[in-house]
């Protein structure tokens, strides 16, 4: 298929779970990556001091490169840290390095500390972004109400696995008084089902327990464990390049197309 709906302003997204190793940053650069392949300008805001978004998008971020920790913590505008992916037209990196993790302490005297991501991208309109999205750290802190507060949706990356709904009650906890005290138009667009195991029974309970709860908000398309989705940070590359036609770049494909074209229901509406 060929180009994918434009939304009519940025849509700002904030990929976010506080348990670690659920997808997110995984989530986050084969979206990028799916939508900026269809026609769409699409910047990943890597906020984790891991700074595995980075990496698998093949960007710089050893300690001393401009990073979003200076955006956040010293004022630095988006221009001089967003870098474009090699090879990949219409995807950018905001690379994080490993000090990001003082952040989340540094902010904390701060004047706006929990708006401070919103500030910096509302002066970066001249980039023309179609997509941001906001790859947030395992924690509920500061960085990732930044986060929060900077978006206007969010997406939940679920693991197929035990205790996959542990820790949700909480996470919407939080997203709901972000929303109420700064950011009233936040809302849970998107969960995403990732690591699905066809062979377990375990895994299509998750699905279906996930799916009762949720209803639309669940991508159709679900992420299956594929060895090829996590072979490809390696190369700098996302699962689409890597391998086009594993089931993991094909499950990505299809569930950016939903989440694009939903969008465009959404700003018709
Ligand atoms: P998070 O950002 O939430 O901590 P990651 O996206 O880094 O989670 O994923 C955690 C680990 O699981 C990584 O090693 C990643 O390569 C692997 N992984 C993620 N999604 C899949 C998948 N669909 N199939 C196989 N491995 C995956
Ligand atoms: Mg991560």
């Amino acid at each position: 298929d060929g180009d994918w709906p434009r939304p009519p302003k940025t849509r700002v997204i904030c990929i976010c779970n506080q348990k670690g190793g659920v997808g997110k940053t995984t989530s986050a650069v084969n979206l990028a990556a799916a939508l900026s392949m269809h026609g769409l300008r699409v910047l990943v805001v890597d906020l984790d001091p891991q700074g595995n978004a980075s990496t698998a998008l093949a960007t710089e971020h050893r300690a001393g490169t401009p990073s979003i920790y200076q955006v956040l913590v010293e004022d630095l505008p988006m221009e001089s840290i967003v870098t474009q992916v090699p090879d990949m037209p219409g995807l950018f990196c905001a690379p994080a390095t490993l000090d990001l993790a003082g952040a989340e302490i540094e902010l904390v005297p701060m004047v706006g500390r929990e708006t401070r991501l919103r500030r910096a991208f509302a002066a970066y309109e001249s980039a023309q972004m179609d997509y941001i999205l906001i790859d947030c750290p395992p924690s509920l802190g500061l960085l990732t109400v930044n986060a929060l507060a900077a978006a206007q949706e969010v997406l939940i990356p679920i693991q197929c696995e035990y205790y996959a709904l542990e820790g949700l009650t909480q996470l919407l906890q939080n997203v709901e008084l972000v929303r109420v005290h700064l950011n009233q138009t936040l809302n849970v667009s998107t969960i995403l089902l990732t690591m699905y195991d066809g062979r377990t029974r375990l895994a299509s309970q998750v699905a279906e327990e996930v799916r009762s709860h949720f209803g639309a908000t669940v991508v159709d398309a679900v992420i299956p464990r594929s060895v090829r989705v996590s072979e490809a940070p390696s190369y700098g590359q996302s699962v689409m390049t890597y391998d086009p036609g594993s089931s993991g770049a094909m499950a990505y494909m299809d569930a950016a197309r939903e989440i694009a074209y939903r969008g465009a229901a959404v700003a018709e509406a």
